[in-house]
């Protein structure tokens, strides 16, 4: 999810920064303009006859409001709408291939309160821009060595929802494996389709490839893996660019100051771990500050602006292959940097780096962040690969089960996680949330290397099962219920406070925006559980996380139900619910 602290304007309401808005639809020659020339890998195809209008930088704000031509890769022959070989966009309207969309609606909405109100742009040219985005980020990591198509096979052409919500959102779905963007009609500034900014468009691209790369680090129990999403999905777009400032159309429509200069979130800073808080969007600040420093420095040492930026986003891709632990801290994000650039600059010249500077680069970007640094030990461990995995299995195969998940094919490394299941008394079978192994391939596919520190090997079952899925589910629903109940008591609160000032207002507006995102998790987590007719099909035993839930000899057993963006845990004991928010990116 895209995730701003919305409203809080820093100063007055009429304080924008003139905006030179004579320029805007001037179409430019298909190719690169100057500053415009990181923008697309050379190698991108440029013969297909599909010429399309896309913003001549990321977005409206940092293009000051122009376009350009440029022609549309990966689209088949005789293509009406936007389904080519990486996206297949489903938008409000249908194009009927015609992909010279014009940006702007010619009358613009009333409601609108945003600095930009009179610049709404058309259902048809978000359908382009999030396309192109999408497609030339895939395109830009194919030519790096990453093709996502080998990584991950079956899930291309990606699904991209553009125009699906009316919320100031966007997000990233690993269970659906797509993306959607929303209008920002319902938001108390004003419309504004995030789909428009490639930006944006490019984050919730990176999550998708992130994801795939190292699917265990989407789950809210995944230690830091949230907050190194995040700064992965800045960074691989802020690489791609080289420009550290993202979605520069974000802040006017969240009543902020604005500019090509002025993104929601920048990755171009000094924040050390200590200085944020740890949800997902702030700590993430840190992991994509540690990549921008790291490509400054490189770009310091190679004299090369393009090459430092590739050798980042090569970096930034590889490291997700090397993590020995689904459950990270800041020293096994460095651990996994460090193999990573082993792996991509020995016995390679190609980035003209050896692997001592590299990692020289890196300790001091991480010691700069407080990332690393003698106290701080990663959790993960890498043992060579030998009869002791077998050794691990065999041991344990009349209490444990170990269940490969789908591979994830690197070019220099694979990477295979296996779920432990444990069984319990009367046959029953559990699955451990966040315990497991990891088994690291080299590109021949020969095993190398695994790890074990995920793994619990001595967890006693507390085998009861008292509640049965169809109870279960019921008490899944009431909480649900319970939660909406007390959303809605917290909008009342909000609207029943006086304003007193037009920032009152705005600050308002912004709380109620929170809310009602947050609401609709739950009334769409609601509506998924009051249609299921047969909860036995659709739940599974587990035991929660390491440290979740009351702390206890044996391990109780839950019933998992995973509706929408929420996961509820019913003790199969005890009848005890216990929800989590699944990140929403
Ligand atoms: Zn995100």
């Amino acid at each position: 999810m895209i995730s701003a602290a919305v409203g809080i304007p820093e100063a007055g309401l009429s304080a924008g920064i003139a905006f030179p808005f004579g320029y805007i639809q001037v179409a430019r020659p298909i190719g690169c303009s100057p500053e415009h020339r990181w923008y697309l890998p050379t190698n991108v195809p440029r013969t297909t006859p599909y010429n399309a209008q896309v913003w001549t930088n990321a977005n409206l704000v940092s293009s000051y409001g122009r376009t350009m031509m440029v022609a549309l890769p990966g689209l088949p022959e005789g293509s009406q709408e936007l389904i080519g070989q990486w996206a297949r966009v489903k938008g409000r309207t249908q194009l009927n291939g015609n992909f010279m969309q014009s940006p702007f609606t010619p009358e613009p909405p009333k409601n609108s309160r945003g600095y930009l109100q009179n610049l709404v742009t058309t259902d048809g040219f978000d359908q382009v821009q999030a396309y192109y985005a999408f497609t030339s980020l895939m395109i830009y990591m194919g030519t790096l060595g990453y093709d996502m198509a080998k990584i991950a096979p079956n899930v291309f052409p990606i699904l991209i929802n553009v125009n699906a919500v009316d919320d100031v959102n966007a997000w990233y779905n690993p269970s659906a494996v797509d993306l959607t963007f929303g209008t920002g009609r319902r938001s108390s500034v004003g419309e504004w389709h995030l789909a428009s900014d490639h930006d944006i468009v490019g984050h919730e691209g990176g999550h998708l490839a992130f994801d795939r790369i190292i699917p265990a680090l989407s789950q809210w129990y995944s230690g830091d893996g949230g907050a190194i999403h995040e700064g992965f999905a800045d960074s691989i777009v802020a690489l791609m660019r080289n420009d550290p400032e993202l979605s520069e159309d974000f802040p006017p429509n969240i009543g902020r100051n604005y500019g090509p200069t002025l993104g929601l979130r920048t990755v171009a800073h000094s924040l050390k771990y200590a200085d944020v808080s740890s949800e997902v969007h702030d700590r993430g600040q840190i992991y994509g500050g540690f990549w921008w420093s790291t490509k400054l420095a490189m770009e310091d040492l190679l004299r090369d602006t393009r090459a430092a930026m590739d050798l980042g986003a090569a970096l930034l891709l590889e490291h997700g292959f090397h993590y020995a632990t689904n459950k990270p801290g800041p020293a096994d994000f460095v651990d996994a940097v460090l193999a990573g650039a082993k792996v991509l600059v020995e016995g390679n010249s190609k980035y003209g780096l050896d692997y001592a500077k590299l990692a020289e680069i890196i300790k001091t970007a991480a010691m700069n962040r407080d990332l690393f640094g003698k106290d701080k030990k990663p959790t993960g461990k890498r043992t060579k690969f030998g009869v002791e995995f077998a050794r691990i299995i065999a041991d344990h195969s009349d209490t444990f089960l170990f269940i490969p998940q789908p591979t994830a094919y690197g070019p220099h490394l694979s990477r295979t996680h296996m779920l432990q299941y444990a069984f319990a008394e009367g046959g029953k079978v559990a699955r451990v949330l966040g315990s497991g192994l990891i088994v690291f391939k080299d590109a021949n596919g020969d095993s190398r290397a695994y790890s074990s520190s995920d793994a619990r090997l001595n967890i006693k079952i507390n085998p009861t099962v008292k509640v049965e899925p169809r109870q279960a589910l019921e008490k899944a629903r009431e909480t649900a219920r319970a939660i909406l109940d007390n959303h809605d008591r917290v909008l009342a609160q909000i609207e029943e406070r006086p304003s007193l000032s037009e920032y009152d207002e705005l600050e308002k507006g912004a709380q109620r925006d929170i809310q009602v995102i947050e609401r609709e998790v739950f009334v769409d987590a609601l509506r998924v559980a009051e249609s299921i007719t047969s909860a036995s099909d659709i739940t599974e035993l587990v035991v929660l996380p390491k440290g979740v839930g009351p702390k206890q000899s044996a391990e109780d057993l839950y019933w998992r139900f995973a509706f929408g963006h929420v996961r509820f845990y019913v003790n199969a004991d005890t009848g005890v619910v216990v929800t989590q928010q699944i990140k929403q990116f």
